[in-house]
């Protein structure tokens, strides 16, 4: 079950803060669940409460191969009793990837939708038909991308004395999470959210037009230069530096969305991005059975 009292505020020793004298704690949300980790279970949070109060017995959710949103409602419905089905992303392959295994193992039906059938799943007449078929189903959107999810991710920042920090820091694919943190921010500070996917410049317009109602203004940002070339992309450079960084602070980060927020942060730092005094939170929001997708030998961990 999930495990909210292992979570850890751990301060991370780099001599890089000493030289800019910054100082760092990661919030280790991947310590949570080894399925539904780190930021995952907040946003489903809500929505699981939704689906009780109305009585929902499905869970329909949508994501890729890969998605850790889907192994983790596959995992969460099942041990709240419900039944799930994954709206997949694409044909289904002959040899499925683990995530989706996984989800199948948790009792997920999953149904496989072309690319372009899929790009059309929030469409009015879509959701209508889906919602028409499965009139005792809950839908969650992509990520959990919504009010509900935002709400949940809102909570994560009452694990820690929030006050102390000048920035926070989260990846951000749908930017669910990193609108949470921004709503419950203060005016003080500044969160820097870092895109892991490329091409989606006006995410934070988007955000700030519905999702964000931060009447204390606090700074935010979305920086989109450390997605090594998109979604679930990597190279030689991210996979080193996911190495040593594991090598430098025992932190195990995967390579599609928390390898690229640590490589983010220490440019961050090398080009003195954070002023002399800043204390960063660096939000360690899960995700690491993606690097499962990777060869064996890849990381040392
Ligand atoms: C899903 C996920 C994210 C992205 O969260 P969004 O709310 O969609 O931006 C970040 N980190 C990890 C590890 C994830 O699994």
């Amino acid at each position: 079950m999930l495990n909210t009292g292992a979570i850890t505020t751990d301060s991370l020793s780099l001599l890089l803060l000493d030289e800019k004298k910054c100082s760092a704690d990661v919030l280790r949300l991947d310590k949570i669940h080894p399925i539904i980790s780190g930021n995952k279970w907040f946003k489903l949070k809500y929505y699981f409460k939704k689906a009780s109060e109305e009585k929902k017995q499905i869970i329909i959710t949508y994501g890729g191969s890969y998605s850790n949103h889907i192994i983790a409602t596959a995992c969460a419905a099942s041990e709240a009793g419900l039944n799930s089905i994954g709206i997949i992303r694409g044909e289904r392959a002959a040899v499925l990837s683990p995530t989706l295994l996984a989800a199948e193992k948790y009792g997920m039906q999953l149904q496989f939708i072309s690319r372009d059938e899929y790009k059309r799943k929030e469409d009015i007449l879509f959701r209508k038909e889906i919602e028409e078929k499965y009139a005792d189903a809950l839908i969650i959107p992509e990520g959990g991308f919504g009010y509900e999810g935002i709400k949940g991710a809102e909570e994560i920042l009452l694990l820690v004395d929030k006050a102390k920090y000048t920035h926070i820091l989260c990846a951000v694919g749908t930017g669910t999470m990193y609108a949470g943190l921004v709503n419950v921010s203060g005016p003080t500070q500044t969160v820097v959210g870092i895109c892991v996917l490329k091409g989606i410049e006006n995410l934070s317009i988007q955000l700030d037009a519905w999702a964000i109602h931060n009447e204390k203004k606090s700074a935010h940002q979305i920086l989109h230069d450390y997605h090594f070339g998109g979604y679930a992309k990597k190279n030689d450079q991210l996979i080193e530096f996911i190495n040593t960084f594991y090598r430098q602070t025992r932190i195990p980060t995967d390579f599609v969305y928390t390898g690229k927020l640590f490589y983010a942060v220490t440019e961050l730092l090398k080009n003195n991005f954070f002023p002399a005094g800043s204390k960063l939170l660096i939000i360690h929001s899960g995700g690491l059975q993606g690097n499962n997708s990777l060869t064996k030998d890849t990381l040392i961990f």
